[in-house]
């Protein structure tokens, strides 16, 4: 398996940042292609006009030059230099406005002067620019300006990407992200980033447990389209996430799902308590990404999300500050890893039965125990090995007491406070010494 280092994340992140994506288009389009360098991925389409649910598949937005110049042709506004500058779907114009009749298409941030901030129309047509207050600010409030949009909108289709890795089990779990604002680092190309590693972690993971879907999908009627499509089988997934804003300079916080205390919920805190890290928790509410259709009562699919800086948290969050600088390589790591071990934890979970259940086994003859009684737990003896051999007398004995074919790994290590990993390899030399044997998980009535 190979695992990322933070010069490549930040290298994708870098090659997905100058891109103008919208909901539809061709900025979606080429950012996919890249993303098939890293993932196993199948580009997929839905027509414009497919009606899913209580949602249209809108026009195809298509967008070759946007800017504001003055009239002796100087270009002050050109979403060349910021795919921000023009808001998401704006129609086309090409005309002349004095500063007055401009002022109401042009979007700024009066508390962030410097900042772009990121707007988009989809669903009700107009259009409109928008550029830092300071600029605005430096507008002559007395002159006329030229407008040009070369927009298109025009039947088309809405593009995403999946990846289908099937497993041995009969659990499937989800791993969605959101592949449509256009420059902006944290929200969310480090979440297209962050599942394109994770994709190819698993692809090439041998022995793969569990099967995986992962989609890139335009925010919310992507996923509304793509529940609509496949709607039974989303019926069937046990769990996932939806990766959004994990690469900001903020601590690690995990945004619980619906139920709070899920399989998912329970992997992402013991992941986070093995690594040592204090997981800021947020509880589940229907706001955000994804999480809102996944988890509406027909699918009650439970999602969580990892995140460095959530989106509405962070003072850049949709503007141009959200930039290269603000997202780290090592950040979008951190929580990479994070992923991968929630991942491992759900993959290695396994339920055991003793077989000895009527006392404690005598390990010793088994070459499980220090063969020099009262070596453990005394201080002068605590040198690195001493608490090694400890730690896996504790994660043994814990095993052969709970392992009555009811509780899982994941049970044992929240109620004795041990090592998810550690539990994972004193079940293995149990299982290897004839004490332990592997049982079908029982699934809950
Ligand atoms: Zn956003």
């Amino acid at each position: 398996m190979t695992l990322p280092t933070a010069q490549e994340l930040h290298g994708l992140l870098t090659r997905l940042f100058p891109i103008t994506r919208s909901i539809t288009g061709d900025g979606v389009r080429e950012s996919l292609e890249i993303i098939k360098g890293i993932a196993n991925v199948e580009v997929k389409e839905y027509p414009s006009g497919t009606e899913v649910y209580d949602w249209t598949i809108p026009k195809e937005w298509i967008i070759t030059e946007a800017y504001i110049a003055t009239l002796d042709g100087k270009r002050i506004v050109d979403f060349q230099q910021n795919g921000l500058h023009v808001v998401g779907y704006s129609l086309p114009i090409d005309d002349e406005f004095s500063f007055k009749d401009l002022q109401s298409h042009l979007h700024t941030l009066p508390n962030s002067p410097d900042a772009i901030p990121y707007r988009t129309s989809y669903y009700k047509e107009s259009w409109g620019f928008c550029l830092a207050q300071k600029q605005f600010d430096k507008l002559d409030r007395n002159a006329r300006y030229r407008v040009v949009i070369k927009s298109t909108l025009k039947d088309g289709h809405l593009t995403f990407a999946e990846s289908l890795l099937p497993g041995t089990s009969q659990k499937e779990f989800l791993i969605s992200t959101y592949c449509c604002h256009p420059w902006m680092a944290n929200d969310n190309q480090s979440g297209m980033v962050v599942t394109s590693f994770l994709n190819r972690y698993l692809a090439q993971k041998k022995k793969r447990r569990h099967s995986y879907r992962f989609v890139w999908l335009p925010e919310t009627i992507g996923a509304i389209s793509y529940l609509f499509h496949n709607e039974q089988a989303m019926k069937n997934i046990e769990g996932g996430f939806v990766l959004s804003c994990c690469g900001g300079p903020g601590r690690l916080s995990y945004k619980e799902t619906f139920l709070g205390d899920h399989l998912m919920d329970r992997a992402v805190k013991l992941a986070f308590k093995d690594k040592g890290i204090e997981p800021w928790l947020r509880p589940f509410a229907p706001d955000g990404s994804d999480e809102r259709q996944y988890s509406m009562p027909a699918f009650r699919i439970p999602v969580g999300t990892i995140a460095k800086d959530k989106y509405y948290d962070y003072d850049e969050y949709h503007t141009s500050l959200d930039d290269l600088d603000f997202v780290t390589g090592e950040n979008l790591l951190a929580s990479f890893e994070m992923y991968v071990d929630a991942i491992e934890i759900l993959e290695q979970n396994r339920v055991y039965k003793t077989l000895m259940p009527y006392c404690e086994p005598q390990l010793g003859k088994r070459g499980l125990y220090p063969q020099t009684g009262g070596a453990l737990n005394q201080s002068a003896n605590a040198d690195k090995a001493n608490m090694t051999v400890e730690a896996e007398i504790d994660a043994i004995t814990w095993m052969m007491f709970s392992a009555d074919g009811s509780n899982d790994l994941i049970a044992i290590a929240e109620r004795s406070g041990q090592p998810f990993a550690n539990l994972c390899s004193a079940a293995q030399k149990l299982v290897d010494n004839g004490l332990l044997e592997e049982i079908e998980e029982v699934e809950p009535v």
